[in-house]
């Protein structure tokens, strides 16, 4: 039993699917965990926000499923080129349409039921590790300690030039932009349409609402200036997006819009510290299952501590071993596939291709796919 309060036998930084999860498992587990997030729930955002059905049994099974919020089923899975040639495919294993504003927050009240201490609107500005301990400072100048540490903060922060991450210290030419809108779109769809330099997803979550996310090359924003000027002379050369685009009622006010995507390839412990989600290696979004990767990782990470805490592994050494092993197991592979498949898309002859050969071997898509997914947990 810790007694001073700013000691923890865990800190989870960052509170998104992987951090969140994995502080609900440790502290459910009678792990006493800390959970540092910078922004406060609920908020939105850049997310395609389908999830494979590979951790449905699992949030079923720990009652983290949202079924009151009635997630949208999704089975169908069309491709476009950018001329707006189509192939179409059912998924091999489907999966779930909601928000990440309600998803995060349910889950959010979940952590706090089981127990978790929280502190929202704090940022974790740097980790050092002595004398078999962690201290975490915040950006308020708080100080914490904790015996393991859990780094769940994503694709991309400050910590990670903190931690002088190889990643980081290339360029990344991606961005990120999503809307939710009211527009006629088939529920059970995933669509993913190519254009010059990106693509773009569209699936329903909750509520009728549709969710459009894409991915851009930086490029295609510097040409134009402005997003909804890059949209009109890129998107909309594919017209099936002009069509969706033109016919919806914007939710929200302006996109929410993310920089500096990078999907380069990195390390799953780092100094002492368990890295989850994201923070591990962002997965291509054309593979749809980042989320679903954040979700197994942060379970596995705090699978690990809590084999300490009940005595099966002697060490800390043996912890970050069964979840390095672990990580690369599950998720190495599908991130390489991933890496590999995005080359493919976002260019007229290879996406116009990728069509002409979802249309043939409709059974090679549903392979590729499977290989970009895990098993059921
Ligand atoms: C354009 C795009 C579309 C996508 N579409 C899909 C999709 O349809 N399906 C899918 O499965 N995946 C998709 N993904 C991937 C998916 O969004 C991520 O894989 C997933 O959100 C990862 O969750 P996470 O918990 O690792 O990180 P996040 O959800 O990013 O959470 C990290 C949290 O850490 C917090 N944080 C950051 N720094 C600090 C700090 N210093 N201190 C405290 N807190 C901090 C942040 O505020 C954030 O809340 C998409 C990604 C992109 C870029």
């Amino acid at each position: 039993m810790i007694l001073d309060k700013n000691k923890f036998q865990v800190i989870v930084v960052g509170g998104g699917l992987a951090g969140l999860i994995s502080s609900i498992c440790l502290q459910r587990s009678g792990v006493n965990t800390l959970l540092v997030e910078k922004k406060e729930y609920p908020f939105h955002r850049v997310c395609g926000e389908y999830i494979s059905n590979e951790v449905k049994p699992f949030l079923e099974k720990m009652n983290l499923f949202p079924q009151h919020l009635k997630p949208s089923e999704l089975n169908r899975f069309i491709l476009s080129d950018i001329k707006g040639n189509i192939a179409e495919v059912d998924l091999p294993l489907g999966g779930f349409g909601i928000s990440r504003f309600q998803l995060d927050d349910f889950l959010y009240q979940k952590a706090l039921e089981a127990g978790v201490e929280v502190k929202t609107k704090s940022e974790v500005s740097d980790i050092s590790f002595f004398e078999d301990e962690f201290n975490v400072s915040l950006k308020n100048g708080e100080q914490l300690n904790s015996e393991f540490v859990i780094n769940a903060y994503g694709k991309r922060s400050k910590l990670d030039k903190a931690f002088d991450r190889d990643f980081i210290k290339k360029k990344s030419p991606f961005l990120g932009v999503k809307y939710h809108v009211k527009v006629d779109f088939p529920k059970d769809v995933i669509g993913l349409y190519n254009f010059q330099g990106g693509y773009c997803g569209v699936s329903h979550v909750e509520d009728d609402t549709v969710n459009i996310c894409y991915l851009s090359r930086r490029e295609n924003l510097k040409q134009y200036g402005y997003i909804a000027e890059m949209e009109k002379a890129i998107l909309f050369q594919n017209p099936i997006l002009k069509d969706i685009f033109e016919n919806s009622d914007m939710l929200f006010e302006r996109p929410e819009v993310i920089n500096e995507i990078s999907f380069e390839q990195k390390a799953s412990v780092e100094n002492h510290m368990l890295m989850a989600g994201d923070t591990a290696g962002l997965i291509t979004p054309l593979c749809g299952n980042g989320m679903a990767m954040a979700i197994h990782s942060g379970f596995l990470a705090s699978e690990a501590i809590i084999d300490f805490y009940k005595g099966k592994l002697k060490n800390r050494s043996e912890v970050e071993v069964q979840y390095s092993e672990i990580w690369l197991k599950h998720f190495s592979k599908r991130l390489w596939v991933g890496r590999k498949t995005q080359n493919l898309f976002g260019h007229q002859f290879r996406s116009g291709l990728s069509v002409g050969l979802v249309k043939i071997f409709p059974s090679l898509a549903k392979n590729l796919i499977k290989q970009t997914h895990g098993e059921v947990f």
